[in-house]
């Protein structure tokens, strides 16, 4: 029999299924809250009778990843996870750390359907959502290995949230949980590469959660051409949307924006960019792009970078070169995982 996976419920979840079990609701209150303080396994939960836990550890399992490989930099903090699921699938996540505290950016989804032209989770296609506890347990995983607390997360990882949009659901709700993580709405962020009808779902259910959308082209051709999934939702829905987010929220949305070299970061690209984002509640990260072999794309220089934050802010429009962290780690996004497969790494 397949066991159930405790750490995608909420409080209430929990306690139905306690309920389930034939047991008080309040010990599905106290097997939560041992979760979210990090507990792994059911032994650790010493207010629950011995019965009760052996009966768990025969039905029931807590979180499902294997933390298989880290890379450090020492300098910044900053550490890239390797972890595999019980599939034998593997994601990344990475914790940073801020002046204002510690952030952990999660995968969604193992691969990723958009298909953008730049980015190494597209490369080996589209594998499967991510449960919301699979999300969850990036977090918990990464507060075991380092001891330190998460305060904030991006959902910027491995995959499209918004095309996962149940499962990310629930995990937003997870980690609000007062019982839990408590972790302010304020305090989540989930990057989109544009998938129109979702955002505007989004600003509905989620209108303090902060929203980033992967801009990086400002003409219909141009953004075709890296990001297939401009050809269903074209570059002035996409912002009309956004427009509608911050109606809504009253909230600040973010434009990432990856600088390529000769293709998105030449003069008229940014007089586009201050022609169409003008007058918006925005903000515009650029990050020059990181370099995935296979794409035979170049980032472009810091310099052109710090030149295009100054002429995005004297028109007005706030933006900032972002900082890189884990720049001795870095590949591009999902590298990490593309070289694991190439050399099976072993648990550890
Ligand atoms: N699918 C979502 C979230 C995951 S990607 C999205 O598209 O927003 C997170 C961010 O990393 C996106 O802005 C994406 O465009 C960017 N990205 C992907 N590959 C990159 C690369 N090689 N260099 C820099 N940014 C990259």
């Amino acid at each position: 029999m397949e066991k159930v996976h405790l750490l995608g419920f909420t409080e209430d979840e929990m306690k139905s299924f306690a309920r389930e079990m034939g047991e008080a609701a309040f010990r599905g209150k106290q097997i939560f809250r041992w979760i979210w303080r990090g507990a792994r396994d059911f032994s650790q939960m010493t207010d629950l009778p011995a019965g009760l836990r052996e009966k768990l550890d025969e039905t029931a399992c807590i979180g499902c990843l294997d933390v298989l490989d880290v890379q450090e930099d020492e300098k910044d903090g900053t550490r890239k996870f390797l972890f595999g699921l019980e599939d034998g699938n593997t994601v990344e996540g990475v914790f940073m750390k801020y002046r204002y505290g510690n952030s952990m950016c999660v995968s969604s989804q193992v691969g990723c359907k958009m298909g953008c032209k730049f980015c190494a989770s597209a490369l080996g296609g589209f594998v499967r959502d991510l449960t919301a506890g699979e999300i969850a347990d990036q977090i918990l995983s990464a507060e075991r290995y380092t001891g330190e607390k998460v305060n904030h997360v991006v959902v910027m990882g491995m995959g499209e949230p918004l095309d996962n949009y149940d499962n990310l659901s629930q995990f937003l709700r997870l980690l609000h949980e007062q019982g839990g993580k408590n972790m302010s709405y304020r305090n989540m962020t989930v990057s989109t590469s544009g998938i129109v009808p979702a955002i505007a779902m989004f600003a509905d259910d989620f209108p303090q959660v902060n929203l980033a959308v992967s801009l990086h082209r400002l003409t219909d051709s141009g953004r075709n051409s890296i990001m297939p999934v401009n050809r269903k939702y074209p570059v002035d829905e996409l912002l009309s949307a956004a427009d509608r987010y911050t109606e809504k929220t009253g909230r600040r949305v973010t434009f990432e924006y990856a600088l390529i070299d000769g293709e998105n970061d030449r003069e008229e690209d940014v007089e586009l960019m201050i022609r169409k984002l003008r007058g918006k509640l925005c903000h515009v990260n650029l990050i020059p792009l990181n370099e995935v072999k296979e794409t035979g794309l170049t980032g472009s220089s810091r310099r052109r970078a710090e030149e295009i934050a100054a002429a995005l802010n004297s028109a007005g429009i706030p933006a900032t070169v972002r900082r890189e962290l884990g720049s001795k780690i870095d590949g591009a996004c999902g590298q990490l995982r593309r070289k694991a497969q190439e050399k099976q790494l072993p648990k550890i």
